[in-house]
Order: structure tokens, then C-alpha cells, then sequence
């Protein structure tokens, strides 16, 4: 019975753990040819000043359209390719891509992009960042880098050289999903950090949870005192926003305010702004 599933479907006998060895191999073979494919695409998910409504920038969000299959979320397939090093490769391409569409918005447009640990840790992702800035030709300061706490856990010399460099580039630097984890306050004046990005499950829980209204309010003290932009991530309320700009909050993104979209679509709302 389980071989008439298909050419795989003895795996059905075979322990889960098996099984997910053999879906990260098949994805990791598949990964490997995607950037030739051109498989990827970058959405770019709106940034909004709480205060005026303004549209201040954009993240960068990776997609993989596999031809096969659909859409596989990056949650599933960057820590595949983290461990196979090809997050090095993409997230050449992820900087690249998104240093163009810079040249195509508005001047004082700036943009995100994620990067991952294994970038800094395989390669000089500082070099890399100055490379495309090159090419392109746009204003450093228009880019943003976004990192996570994982990044700082590993606590290493090299780590904060590279985000030093990257600022002596004139980039700036987010912490990303900040409240998660590992979060230690020591980060805060350890690194140089620009911009704190208040995690998701925190927004998503400041009707419902105390805790998570009191965390917000002393991250975005924090802020304050550290000179840092706060920004507020998974926004999807009307009653989760009017709480944040209470408290202060400098900037929010959230499905209330803007989904991911194309380039195209962006570069609409970015222009019509521009023009009020
Ligand atoms: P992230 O950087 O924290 O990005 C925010 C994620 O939350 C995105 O998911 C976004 O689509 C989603 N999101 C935004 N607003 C809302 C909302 O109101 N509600 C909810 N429920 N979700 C919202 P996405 O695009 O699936 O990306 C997931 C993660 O994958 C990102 O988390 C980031 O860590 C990683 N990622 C995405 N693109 C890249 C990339 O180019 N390079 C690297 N290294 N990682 C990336
Ligand atoms: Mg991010
Ligand atoms: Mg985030
Ligand atoms: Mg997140």
C-alpha cells in the first residue's frame, strides 16, 4: 500500500525523525538551484510613523515560489538554508535586490533587509553590504540592517566588528524581534544599534495580557533613553495601535496598516505619498 503512494511512500514506515532528514535534503537540493531559477522575489511590507501616518520605509521579505509546489514560507526555508550555507549566496541577492529597488524610490525612502547569522559567521557580510551600496550608487543611510538577539548570543569578536563596520559604512542597524529569547539590556550599549523592533507576540497580546503592555511601555522608555527608534512589529489592530502611539512608539508595521507586496505595488503607495 505505502509504495503504490509513490516513489517515496516507504518512507511512511520509516521514524519521523527520518522522514524530516529526507524533506530538509529534498529542500536543500531544490534550494540550491533556486537563486539560478530566479525563484526568489522580495516583498516589501510598508513601515508607518505612528504619530503623523507617514510611510517612512519598507522590510525586505524574502519569497520562494519552488515551481512545483507553493509558495514555501521563509520560517520553513532560510533555516534550511542557514545550515547549508546558501543563506550566503541568497542573502547576496536579498542586498542586491533590494539596494536596486532603492534606486526606484523616492530619495528619502529607506529600506530593511534581514540578515542572517551564518552571513556574518561564513562570510564579511560588511564587504558585501559596501559592495552594493556601491553598485548601486544609493545613500547608505537609506539601508537598514535588521539582526536578531541569536546573533549577539554567540558573543564573538568578529560579530561586533562586522556591526561596526557596517555602521562605519553609514548603514543602520535594527534589533530585530526584540523581547524574545535571549534578550539581555547589556546588548543595548554593547552594540550599535539604531532601531529596536518590538517582537509580534508582545503587540499581539497588549489588549489581552498586562505584561505585555508594561513590556512595550518600558521598551519604548528604553528607546528613549537609548536614542533608539522603536518600532513595532505584527500591528493588526486599531486598538493595538492607538496603545502603542500612547505609548509613545515611534513607528508600526502590522496587516492593519500594510501587508508584504511587490515592488510595483510599493513603489505606487511610495510616490503617492510623496506627492501629498
Ligand atoms: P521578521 O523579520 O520578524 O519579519 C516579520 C514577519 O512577520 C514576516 O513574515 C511578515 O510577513 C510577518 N508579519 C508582518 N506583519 C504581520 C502581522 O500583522 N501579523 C502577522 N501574523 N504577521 C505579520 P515572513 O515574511 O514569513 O518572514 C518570516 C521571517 O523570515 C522574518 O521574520 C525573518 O526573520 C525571516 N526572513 C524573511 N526574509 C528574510 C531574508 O531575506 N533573509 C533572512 N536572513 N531572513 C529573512
Ligand atoms: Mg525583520
Ligand atoms: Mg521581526
Ligand atoms: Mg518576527
Amino acid at each position: 500500500r505505502a509504495k503504490s503512494d509513490g516513489g517515496n511512500g516507504w518512507r511512511f514506515f520509516t521514524p519521523e525523525h527520518d522522514r524530516r532528514i529526507s524533506v530538509v535534503r529534498s529542500m536543500e537540493s531544490d534550494l540550491r538551484g533556486a537563486l539560478s531559477r530566479g525563484e526568489f522575489t522580495l516583498n516589501y511590507q510598508p513601515k508607518f510613523c505612528l504619530v503623523t501616518g507617514r510611510l517612512t520605509g519598507a522590510e525586505a521579505l524574502l519569497r520562494w515560489t519552488h515551481p512545483a509546489k507553493r509558495p514555501i514560507s521563509p520560517a520553513d526555508f532560510i533555516p534550511v538554508a542557514e545550515l547549508s550555507g546558501l543563506i550566503v549566496p541568497i542573502g547576496e541577492w536579498v542586498l542586491a535586490t533590494a539596494c536596486e529597488a532603492l534606486t526606484r524610490l523616492p530619495a528619502d525612502f529607506r529600506v530593511a533587509v534581514n540578515l542572517s547569522p551564518v552571513q556574518f559567521r561564513r562570510s564579511d557580510v560588511a564587504e558585501t553590504v559596501a559592495a552594493k551600496l556601491a553598485l548601486s550608487g544609493i545613500a547608505p543611510a537609506r539601508l537598514e540592517v535588521e539582526i536578531t538577539e541569536s546573533l549577539l548570543l554567540e558573543n564573538n569578536r568578529a560579530t561586533a566588528g562586522a556591526l561596526e563596520a557596517l555602521k562605519a559604512l553609514g548603514v543602520t542597524i535594527a534589533l530585530d524581534d526584540f523581547g524574545t529569547g535571549y534578550s539581555s539590556l547589556a546588548y543595548l550599549c554593547k552594540f550599535p544599534f539604531d532601531t529596536i523592533k518590538i517582537d509580534r507576540s508582545f503587540v499581539q497580546t497588549l489588549e489581552t495580557e498586562p505584561g505585555s503592555a508594561a513590556i512595550v511601555r518600558a521598551v519604548v522608555g528604553l528607546g528613549r533613553d537609548f536614542s533608539l527608534k522603536v518600532i513595532a512589529e505584527g500591528v493588526e489592530t486599531e486598538a493595538q495601535k492607538r496603545m502603542l502611539l500612547s505609548f509613545g512608539c515611534d513607528e508600526g508595521q502590522g496587516y492593519l496598516l500594510g501587508r508584504p507586496m511587490p515592488l510595483e505595488a510599493l513603489l505606487q503607495i511610495a510616490t503617492n505619498a510623496d506627492s501629498r
